[in-house]
């Protein structure tokens, strides 16, 4: 079977290219984790978002992917947290590990094949920076080691920087050992009180950017396929990791380089000075993680991302059709036989639409595209089926649902039984309007009764207190149903 022909954008050519891995139906990726000093904010749960849709596609593909996405657990920002919580930098760590992976799964992130912490490779870390040092290309200064950036050609091949307008204004800072402004440190000589590892050069730990490159080759090799991070790492780190790995091995280092673009809230850069960093662990207490999910991919992975509430409520909106859609259809269709037969339609043809985008470098908004029209087509033919047939119904409603779970699984989407998700959708809505739910049961139930002894106008008038109070109801060959309104403002 040939390959399918999947296209991405490559940062390191800038340019669209076909994947074309190192050894057929097998990707080997690398992304970039969380440095876990704190909660992660949703910048960052929007890069692992992205690049958690790029494994489960590649795998719906049929490619076999290795996933490794490492934990920065030795870093100055943990030692300084943890100096102000008094616990140790490795307790401090570890908490934050299992909030990062407690915020993961609500995420329904996958979990990589290998996800490797700094602290359990300080031997493949101090080999890569052993072989530098014996080909030249770094220097040991008091303690410290550097990696001395003009002995490397290639420098800045990613970020496509020059290197007179990088040294322009650089300097060597007071107390840094290096022979030139832009060496960066691979190893640092132990500070008191900080956590420190026997090396070559004394007592120390590693610079930043040596652990991604130490780590990929111990559990990808030395070249692999993809490297992924968030796009404010294409300077100095992605740089750094590409100079340090291609001057150890002497081979190409990552072949496609992804990026995922920034995320803004309401317009304003997300930052600490500003004081309007979201963390996505305070997003999730208020919207729904899925709800979330749908607005990360509602945006080409590449492009800006807007934060706003009125964005998220509106992603929560269109979540809920569609699991209003798959529960409809569900007890329209769901375990029933409808015989052999002719489809309405062509319900095959979504599929191969949502291939074509999510081919075209995972464009997920062409891919939600094609979902609406899937979902269009499902409503239409439990509503105003076009055709009289039943049973030619039935058949091509079940094969536009099972289409809908295949998709599912490629983008994170619609893993939840529908009926749970929308009571706990409604559930979190009548909180959020002091919806008093005993009355509306008790409404619902006197205009049953008012619709059993014919009583319409009645029955009418109880539906429009029920709206008044922000209720809609529905009712379906189960029963009458109900769910929060959009609220009207929102809606128009
Ligand atoms: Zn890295």
């Amino acid at each position: 079977m040939a390959p399918p022909s999947i296209a991405l954008f490559n940062t390191l050519t800038m340019q669209k290219e076909p994947l074309v891995t190192a050894e057929p139906g097998v990707v080997r990726l690398y992304v970039c984790g969380p440095t876990v000093y704190s909660y992660i904010h949703i910048g960052n749960a929007r890069t692992f978002t992205s690049f958690d849709v790029v494994v489960r596609y590649l795998r719906y593909r049929g490619y076999q992917v290795h996933y490794v996405r490492n934990y920065t657990d030795v870093d100055d920002k943990i030692i300084k947290a943890a100096n102000e919580t008094g616990e140790t930098p490795v307790e401090l760590a570890g908490r934050f590990v299992k909030i990062f992976e407690e915020d993961s799964r609500a995420l329904h992130l996958v979990a990589p094949d290998v996800s490797p912490k700094v602290s359990d490779h300080l031997p493949e870390i101090i080999r890569i920076v052993e072989a530098l040092v014996a080909k030249g290309v770094a220097y040991e200064s008091q303690g410290d080691v550097y990696f001395s950036v003009s002995s490397y050609p290639d420098y800045a091949k990613l970020s496509k920087r020059k290197l007179d307008d990088l040294c322009a204004g650089e300097r060597v800072a007071p107390g840094e050992q290096k022979r030139e402004p832009l060496d960066f440190a691979l190893w640092k000589a132990a500070k008191p009180g900080e956590p420190a590892w026997d090396s070559p050069w004394g007592k120390g730990r590693p610079g930043w950017h040596i652990e991604c490159s130490a780590m990929s080759a111990k559990y990808l090799g030395e070249s692999f396929d993809i490297h992924g991070g968030a796009l404010d790492l294409i300077f100095p780190h992605h740089e750094n990791e590409i100079a340090q790995s291609e001057a150890a091995s002497g081979k190409p280092f990552a072949k496609y380089w992804m990026h995922c673009g920034f995320l803004d809230i309401e317009g304003a850069k997300m930052s600490k000075s500003l004081g309007n960093v979201v963390r996505l662990r305070d997003a999730l207490s208020r919207v729904d993680a899925e709800a979330l999910r749908f607005f990360f991919l509602s945006t080409h992975y590449r492009h800006p991302l807007h934060f706003a509430d009125k964005a998220i409520a509106d992603s929560e909106y269109r979540l809920e059709y569609f699991y209003e859609t798959l529960r409809k259809v569900d007890e329209r269709v769901a375990g029933k036989d409808f015989g052999q037969g002719p489809l309405h339609g062509e319900p095959g043809r979504f599929l191969q639409q949502f291939e074509a985008a999510m081919d075209d470098d995972f464009n997920c908004p062409g891919a939600l595209g094609v979902l609406s029209g899937l979902f269009g087509q499902m409503n239409e033919l439990t509503d105003k089926p076009p055709v009289k047939d039943k049973a030619l119904v039935g058949r091509t409603l079940q094969a536009l649902r099972e289409n809908v779970r295949k998709l599912s699984g490629a983008l994170g989407l619609f893993e939840d039984e529908p009926a749970q998700w929308l009571l706990r959708r409604r559930d979190r809505a009548v909180q959020e309007r002091g919806i008093d739910v005993a009355q509306v049961e008790r409404l619902i139930s006197e205009r049953n009764e008012a619709r059993k002894a014919k009583n319409f106008a009645e029955a009418d008038r109880l539906r429009g207190e029920l709206k008044g109070q922000g209720v809609e109801i529905m009712d379906t060959a189960a029963g009458t149903s109900w769910k929060v309104a959009a609220p009207v403002a929102e809606t128009a």
